[in-house]
């Protein structure tokens, strides 16, 4: 069957979100961006908040972003319903003194940023992207359109590429973007100043950058009944825009907060300042909770009636190694959004959070699949058993089954970006 207008209008969206969000610190704006024509209000760290019933709010932080609806009827021991996700993806990041070359050709200095396929990268025209610090302290985001790209070496100088392709992660994984004809011109390149001049900056009042590179195209629907919608960073912007089109519509009679929490720096491991490691959520959910009145055994109880739902993608069945999938469960695109779970808790699901997933799935009316690793295959992990174990809060990992996961372009099922959302939806109404 094909697919719906709403799924189809779904993918066109997160196309739109993705595109707008080629760096962590762009992702947070633009989630900033669609929560504020929602009527969300900002909040600054740094100031006084004023938090009560019948507010739809949010704060900043680098490349993360906290936000949500109190309730009409909230009291200061309404508990939350907490739906996460992360804003990074594996990239390239720039390297101090980044404007570099070699015979002929301006490069890009970059450190790998993450466990990205190498070979994925190839061949592809790359965006730079993210935040400039100047010289007054202020931060500001730059992009630039299609401006790099790792080019392959022909299959004419490397006869067995096809047998083994290995790249040097330092020697072979520097991008070009231009050619110097001289050795004076070499000198004079200037890499940040390519990207200051798209936020309109004096490339001079830069003091400090977090750049990275992203995939320059845009996402895509197609394939039989336009099951497949293939993008860059899905890894994990399909939960964050599924979130945020939850968030906007989150109704103000739920027994509950919402809360869309949305971490930078998963792909490294979490342990920072706006990772899911950090204090972030701590604080905020502290800080809403002080401005309800909360004393600390209502902070407590509340905190032990919450749920948080953290999602993040996870893997199809691959029909080219289904021996690398256990033999009996498998998801596979387009059937669903994917239950997580891990023995060893590499995930955080349990027998109760498994129940409550399976409740709101219903509530939405959609089907869920769900994922477990083959046994001499190990899972990967995620933010839910982080924030599991730093706030006690009750977590169920899910998200969404797709192919080439960590590839600069991933693969997704349309139908499941949509159910996702649907579920993020009737969890905060639940
Ligand atoms: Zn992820």
């Amino acid at each position: 069957m094909p697919a719906s207008p709403e799924t189809l209008a779904h993918a066109d969206d997160l196309a739109d979100f993705v595109a707008a969000s080629p760096s962590s610190f762009h992702a947070a704006a633009e989630v900033a961006r669609r929560l504020s024509d929602a009527g969300f209000t900002p909040l600054d760290e740094r100031e006084l908040w004023s938090v009560g019933p019948g507010e739809k709010q949010f704060v900043v932080r680098d490349g993360a972003i906290l936000a949500w609806v109190v309730p009409e009827g909230a009291n200061p021991d309404t508990p939350f319903h907490i739906f996460g996700a992360h804003s990074d993806s594996p990239a390239f990041k720039l390297k101090p003194k980044p404007t570099t070359g070699r015979a002929g050709w301006l490069q890009a200095g970059v450190e790998i940023y993450g466990g990205p396929l190498l070979n994925s990268w190839l061949d592809r025209e790359l965006r730079l992207a993210g935040r400039l610090v100047l010289d007054d302290g202020t931060s500001v985001l730059a992009a630039t359109g299609a401006l790099l790209r790792l080019p392959q070496l022909a299959i004419h100088l490397d006869r067995e590429a096809n047998d083994h392709l290995a790249l040097g992660k330092q020697t072979q994984t520097q991008p070009v973007w231009g050619v110097a004809s001289t050795l004076g011109d070499v000198a004079s390149a200037d890499l940040l100043a390519e990207v200051a001049a798209t936020a309109d900056v004096d490339p001079a009042r830069i003091r400090g950058y977090d750049l990275v590179t992203a995939d320059a195209a845009r996402g895509v629907v197609f394939g039989k009944d336009d099951a497949f919608f293939a993008s860059g960073r899905l890894d994990d912007l399909a939960s964050v825009h599924a979130g945020v089109v939850a968030l906007a519509q989150a109704p103000l009679d739920a027994p509950h907060i919402a809360m869309l929490a949305v971490f930078d720096h998963e792909e490294v491991g979490s342990g920072t300042r706006s990772g899911a490691a950090g204090p972030l959520l701590e604080d905020v959910l502290e800080r809403i909770q002080l401005g309800l009145g909360a004393d600390r055994e209502q902070q407590l109880r509340a905190r032990a009636a919450s749920w948080c739902v953290s999602s993040d993608v996870g893997h199809s069945v691959h029909p080219n190694y289904v021996e690398k999938h256990d033999p009996v469960v498998q998801a596979v695109l387009g059937s669903g959004p994917i239950l997580k779970i891990n023995a060893n808790q590499r995930y955080a699901t349990d027998a109760a959070g498994a129940a409550a997933w399976h409740g709101w799935c219903d509530a939405a009316g959609v089907e869920s699949q769900e994922f477990v690793s083959n046994n001499a295959v190990p899972c990967g992990s995620t933010i839910g058993p982080i924030t599991a174990t730093r706030l006690g809060i009750r977590t169920v990992d899910v998200g969404i089954p797709i192919l080439s996961m960590h590839s600069a372009r991933e693969l997704a099922g349309t139908a499941d970006l949509v159910a996702l959302s649907r579920v993020a939806a009737a969890f905060f109404a639940a």
